[in-house]
Order: structure tokens, then C-alpha cells, then sequence
């Protein structure tokens, strides 16, 4: 689909009106993103508005029935929750930080799904009193004991149960959830523990697990497995304790990193689970994170450094691990384009196995390894895709880096979303800390 549309026209939209189902790195414009660093500097996160709707778009027209969370934690900027939530989603949230961003960007209690993972008393403290303010707002609990601790605090409200179904699917041991004992009550404690959160008082109102992120069109059996699963706890839930109002599947839901794969088929994950779900009477209810923004937005970086090692050349950029985890945590591939070897301007460059690496004092700082790319020269822009999920989300300040500015693009409008920080917000906090007029950017 990608080689039909215009580079200019990342958001090209098909004659019949669908959204193209991934948009590709090439697919940017790539002089637009150049005169972004131009603007704004680097390292820069951009995201795009209208394919974070085009995104979602494409959800709910695969799922037309089900209720949409999207999951915050992918990118919790405000400008895309509030995007999402003017868009008709709902909004799955990991903290008591994230429901406060979500109520934030204009959320109501009904549009919110708080899903406590050992949640630190401090977090349950929180969304209980905001609870007060929106008593509509469903807490997801994932352990007998967050019941207990919700009680204690004065909390009856909407509950759901989160449960292992002890099955895992997703594209790395990090982020396979289902089968691991952190998340969720196991799946043959789950009608007692609806029936006995029923018995204590609480609004039982629905049943939830998370098997991972990354499900991919090859392992549909796997997902149809997972489904059919929790078709048939609903269904015991629902004659032990009463009928519930949603049964969520989670997120998980995968986007091709490299090149070669194929764009998720959603309409066939859309009916393997609505054929597995088939009769239970809830609404099916499911929390995608990245498939929302992972292409919605790229990494700008900088080449400083291009030196000969033995067996590759190696490239050094300005943005790093510490900018975007995914390639040193996960092992993840990201595409990467060299936006200037691209303009006419540069005159042909001939393809090379090269290293791209960051600026950060740890061997797995690594963007790819022996990649073919065009030639680098020092000065080059680079663009990383597949940047809007987990990117800004997962960057850290280690050593003393500075996180990066985000500049989101809707429309034609362009605007800094969140400005570059300083030395200073680094070393902020510090209580002993004297103050210097000079710092370095
Ligand atoms: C992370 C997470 C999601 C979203 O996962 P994606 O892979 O980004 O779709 C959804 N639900 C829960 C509970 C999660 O923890």
C-alpha cells in the first residue's frame, strides 16, 4: 500500500475511504521532518494526530461492537489522550499517575479503566478519592488482596477481575504476561473471587486479562486459544455471580517493525474473537496501546560521530538508550531512514553495513547492528520509526541525559507538545543542589 501513496501524503487515505493499515518510515515526508531538527533540535520525538485517528479508525471499524481503552501507557502525552478521548475512546490506565493525566485530558469516570498491578498504597489512596469525584470510574483488579485494600478504603464501586489464563503470547519474554504469576488471578480462582467481591458490596461489573503485547497475524490460534478461554470463564462467571458488562481481551495488538512484515489483519483477529466470544452477553471490551501510535510517530537524531571499526562502521547519534529503551530492552528493530541521504541534494550514497549507536556508556546502547544504509556523513539526520509507542514513555535521564523534546503535527498545524529538558529539570530535585546560571543544553 505504502508504495502507491506520495511521500508528501503520509496520511493518504485509499479511494474507498479506508486508512492504509501501516504507514511505513518511508512513507514520511522526509523534508518536513529535516526542517523539524531545524526548528526544534534533536534528539525529537514527532507524532502525527490524524494517524493516531486514522489508527483508531481502523479499530473501530474492525470492532464495532466492542468498547475501546486505549492503553495510556503507550504514550501518555496530553495531545494524544485528549485526541483519543475527543475520538470516542476510552482510556486504560496502569497508575494512579495515568488516570489522573486521563481525567485530565477530559476523561469522566465512565471513560476510565484504572488496572492496579501491585499497586503502591499511595495509588489506591489516590484513585479512591477520585473515585468520589467520578464515581463511574472502574478499578481492574489483578489480586485478591487489591480487593482487600480497595475495601479498606471505603471503595464498592465498579470492579473487574483480571485474570491469568495462563497462556502468554507477544514478541518478547518482557512483555508475555499472560502465562507469568504477576498478573492476575489465576483463572480457576475467578468465580470465587467475583463471588466473593459480589458477597463484600462491589459492582461486579467485568472480567479482564492482558496476554501480551505483540499478537501478530501468525499466531491467531494462539489468540483464538486465549479467547475462547475467557468465553468460557464469562459464561461460568456470569451463572455463579450474574451477568457482567464487558469481557476485556486486552491489548497487545501488533505492528510490523521491520519492513518485511505484514500489517496485523484485523478484521481476522476482530473475528476470531467475536466467533469465540459468540453467545456470552457482555460487551467485548479491548485496550490496544500500540497499535494506536506506534506509527503515528519517528525519532529525529543527529549523526556526530562516523568512525571505521573492524568489522562495521560505526555510527554515533545524539539520541539513545535513554531516549528510546526499545532495541537495548527488548531487542526490538526499528527502521531506520537517513533523512538527508535521501534529499536530491546529497547525490547518490551506496548502501553499507553500519552501526547506529547512541551516546550512552552501556555496550547495549545499539539502534541496529551491521544495517544496510545508505552511507553516513557526520551532520546527517536520521529518522527511527515506529517511535510513538513506548518511545517517550520508557526514556530516562540516565547519565544526566536530558529527555527530548516532542513535537506533535496535526493537520498542517505544527507545535511543540513538550519542550526539550534541561540539566537543570535533571538535577531539579536535588535537595543539597546550588544552582549554576550556565547550563549546557
Ligand atoms: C500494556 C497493556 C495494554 C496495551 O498493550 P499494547 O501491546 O500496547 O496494545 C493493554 N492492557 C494492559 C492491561 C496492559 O498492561
Amino acid at each position: 500500500m505504502s508504495g502507491t501513496e506520495e511521500p508528501g501524503t503520509p496520511s493518504a487515505e485509499t479511494a474507498t475511504g479506508e486508512t492504509a493499515a501501516v504507514r511505513r518510515l518511508e512513507d514520511w515526508d522526509g523534508t518536513a521532518l529535516r526542517g523539524l531538527v531545524d526548528d526544534y533540535g534533536s534528539p525529537l520525538y514527532v507524532l502525527d494526530l490524524e494517524r493516531v485517528r486514522e489508527n483508531y479508525r481502523r479499530l473501530t471499524a474492525a470492532f464495532p461492537d466492542a468498547a475501546i481503552l486505549y492503553a495510556v501507557k503507550a504514550n501518555a502525552l496530553g495531545d494524544v489522550l485528549e485526541t483519543l478521548h475527543d475520538a470516542g475512546a476510552g482510556l486504560e490506565c496502569a497508575s494512579a499517575g495515568e488516570v489522573r493525566r486521563a481525567l485530565e485530558a477530559g476523561g469522566t469516570g465512565a471513560d476510565v479503566h484504572y488496572t492496579a498491578v501491585n499497586p503502591p498504597a499511595r495509588d489506591l489512596d489516590w484513585v479512591v478519592d477520585a473515585w468520589a469525584a467520578h464515581p463511574d470510574l472502574t478499578v481492574t483488579v489483578g489480586a485478591e488482596d487489591t480487593v482487600d485494600r480497595l475495601a479498606d478504603r471505603g471503595y464498592d464501586g465498579r470492579l473487574c477481575l483480571r485474570v491469568n489464563p495462563g497462556i502468554g503470547a507477544g514478541h518478547h519474554e518482557n512483555v508475555e504476561t499472560g502465562g507469568h504469576a504477576k498478573f492476575g488471578v489465576p483463572a480457576d480462582r475467578a468465580v470465587d473471587a467475583l463471588a466473593d467481591a459480589a458477597d463484600r458490596g462491589f459492582d461486579v461489573v467485568g472480567l479482564h486479562a492482558h496476554v501480551g503485547s505483540g499478537v501478530s497475524s501468525e499466531q491467531l490460534d494462539a489468540h483464538r486459544e486465549f479467547v475462547s478461554r475467557m468465553g468460557d470463564l464469562a459464561r461460568s462467571v456470569a451463572d455463579a455471580v450474574g451477568s457482567l458488562e464487558f469481557v476485556d481481551v486486552g491489548g497487545g495488538f501488533g505492528v510490523p517493525y521491520r519492513d518485511d512484515e505484514e500489517p496485523l489483519d484485523l478484521e481476522a483477529v476482530a473475528d476470531a474473537t467475536r466467533s469465540a466470544l459468540g453467545d456470552v452477553d457482555a460487551t467485548l471490551a479491548i485496550e490496544p496501546g500500540r497499535y494506536v501510535v506506534a506509527d503515528a510517530g519517528v525519532l529525529l537524531t543527529r549523526v556526530n560521530t562516523v568512525k571505521e571499526a573492524r568489522e562495521t562502521i560505526a555510527v554515533g547519534v545524539d539520541a539513545g538508550m535513554t531516549t528510546l529503551l526499545r532495541p537495548a530492552m527488548y531487542d526490538a528493530s526499528h527502521p531506520i531512514r537517513n533523512l538527508t541521504a535521501d534529499s536530491s541534494a546529497a547525490g547518490e550514497r551506496d548502501p553499507i553495513a553500519q552501526t547506529v549507536a547512541g551516546p550512552i556508556c552501556e555496550s547495549g546502547d545499539v539502534f541496529c547492528t551491521d544495517r544496510e544504509l545508505p552511507a553516513t556523513e557526520r551532520g546527517d539526520v536520521l529518522a527511527i520509526g515506529n517511535a510513538g509507542a513506548y518511545g517517550y514513555e520508557m526514556a530516562s535521564q540516565y547519565n544526566s541525559r536530558p529527555r527530548p523534546a516532542s513535537v506533535v503535527i496535526d493537520g498542517d498545524a505544527v507545535r511543540l507538545a513538550r519542550r526539550r529538558e534541561t540539566v537543570e529539570d535533571v538535577t531539579r530535585l536535588e535537595t543539597s543542589r546550588v544552582p549554576t546560571d550556565d547550563e549546557p543544553e
